[in-house]
């Protein structure tokens, strides 16, 4: 069984990148009135507290959502970082920022009657909670809880009969096979359904997997013809703990990227404007840092 629990990292620096641009793409893509499909491979428990047990054991909201809502709140924020602050801003009450929003919640609060969303989670306890969370948005028909193998699953559903979709997909990468899984689902998904949008977190860690599969991914894209988008947000140097730091201290996630096929021609502009803010915010050395890359077909 996996021990990865989303709700100890909930609201940090990686959460800040990959949740921007979902709201960014989403905002895109609900432009046009045909219905859109969201499949959410990897979909956690839906919504967190920050001020809860899980939360509190690592604090990484504190370096991540925390220092860019009141009372931290800088002046201005480039308009897709402040869509995200919004965002999670909209699921709380008062001053404090205490709920957080996960991938479905922030989904299914852009979404119109008439998009559907589809949500994997494999594990028993997250998927519990997902579906009780859910449950409480009386969203009929409009919102799946899956309890399955969000990789296998996405499959069924691709092409959606609007052939319009985005398919966010951020394993945990808790076992090493996820790495390959991510490239071996991403050309299965591209050969059923060309056209569709996909969004892929990774975390940039040092171990040969991490750093192959933004490589991998734009090999992908370019044999297969498509555009491509890489936005990679780094808060810290990736080196281990210097010795002396304190027992409980664990050195943290330093760097994550996102990597998307087809992006929304609007992205680019909108992250190239928001990554700078975001290094710069969210920095805890001077190692911090972003890059964005991409490519047409
Ligand atoms: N996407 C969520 C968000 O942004 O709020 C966070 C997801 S978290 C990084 C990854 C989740 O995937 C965990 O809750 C884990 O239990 C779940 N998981 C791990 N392997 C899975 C699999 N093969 N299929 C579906 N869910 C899986």
């Amino acid at each position: 069984m996996f021990s990865y629990r989303h709700a100890f990292h909930a609201g940090n620096h990686a959460d800040v990148l990959k949740h921007t641009v979902l709201i960014a793409t989403l905002q895109h893509l609900l432009q046009k009135d045909a219905a859109l499909t969201v499949l959410d491979t990897h979909a956690g428990a839906g919504l967190y507290r920050l001020d809860g047990d899980y939360a509190s054991t690592s604090a990484e909201s504190a370096d991540g959502i925390l220092r860019l809502v009141p009372p931290a709140a800088p002046a201005a924020l480039a308009p897709a970082l402040q869509d995200y602050v919004d965002m999670v801003r909209a699921f709380n009450q008062g001053e404090a920022t205490r709920v957080y929003p996960g991938s479905p919640f922030i989904a299914q609060r852009l979404l119109r009657a008439q998009d559907r969303l589809k949500l994997f989670e494999l594990h028993p306890t997250d998927a519990r909670a997902l579906a009780g969370n859910v449950a409480q948005l009386d969203a009929g028909r409009q919102v799946a809880v899956l309890a399955q193998d969000g990789f296998e699953g996405a499959r069924q559903f691709l092409p959606p009969p609007s052939r319009r979709a985005l398919v966010l997909c951020d394993p945990s990468y808790e076992i090493k096979s996820d790495y390959a899984r991510v490239q071996d689902m991403l050309q299965d998904a591209l050969k059923r359904f060309a056209t569709g949008v996909y969004a892929v977190w990774y975390p940039i860690i040092p171990r040969p997997e991490a750093h192959e599969l933004p490589r991998r991914l734009k090999t992908l894209a370019q044999k297969a013809g498509k555009s491509w988008l890489h936005a990679t947000l780094t808060v810290k140097s990736g080196k281990t703990a210097p010795a002396g730091t304190a027992p409980g201290r664990r050195p943290g996630l330093p760097a994550s990227g996102m990597f998307l096929i087809n992006p929304p021609f609007t992205l680019d502009a909108a992250l190239r404007a928001a990554l700078p803010q975001m290094a710069e915010l969210l920095a805890q050395d001077r190692h911090a840092a972003w890059t964005l890359e991409g490519g047409a077909p």
